[in-house]
């Protein structure tokens, strides 16, 4: 079942894909330069995940600037375990940052990291392979699909346990 968080962050991510499709802005790899350019001192760092998952975080600072609490700073933006993985400074305090950032977890592992359609988690080369969040057209060849089930154990550490669900149906 999706959080309050979850449901309020995927209705933004709708609202920011619409906008971006009517100004006919196509995902590619400018995104990172195109987010910056709007949040330069809050978005100054890494940004190295597939552009299918810019609608998120573009919507997770619109979500953010709502909250008008004391500016964050993001340290690291990348994918891990096929999730997005976004590190931030700053003041949190009741939690509604952190919430935020859990929901762009979840909701990016459900969305293709290369072209931001639905997707399955997958795994290519056995266990220990790359574990990454694509659609059947992106997905690497030979992959399996998994169940990953992330145990945070700290902020920003991670406990990782995949599951194979089925084989990759590629031939
Ligand atoms: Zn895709």
């Amino acid at each position: 079942m999706r959080s309050p968080a979850e449901r309020r962050l995927a209705y933004q991510v709708e609202l920011v894909r619409a906008k971006r499709l009517g100004a006919g802005i196509t995902l590619d790899e400018t995104w990172s330069d195109r987010l910056r350019a709007r949040w330069p001192h809050r978005l100054n760092c890494e940004m190295s995940c597939g552009p299918g998952w810019s609608d998120i975080i573009e919507a997770v600072n619109e979500l953010i600037d709502q909250e008008g609490v004391d500016p964050i700073t993001f340290s690291q933006i990348k994918e891990k375990f096929g999730g997005l993985r976004q590190y931030w400074h700053g003041l949190d305090p009741v939690g509604r940052i952190d919430a935020l950032i859990d929901a762009a977890e979840e909701i990016s592992e459900g969305m293709c990291e290369r072209c931001g359609r639905p997707s399955k988690m997958r795994r290519s080369g056995g266990p220990g392979g790359y574990i990454h969040s694509a659609c059947d057209d992106h997905a690497i060849r030979g992959s399996a699909i998994i169940r990953v089930k992330t145990e945070k154990i700290g902020r920003g550490v991670f406990r990782i346990r995949a599951t194979k669900i089925e084989d990759g149906d590629d031939s």
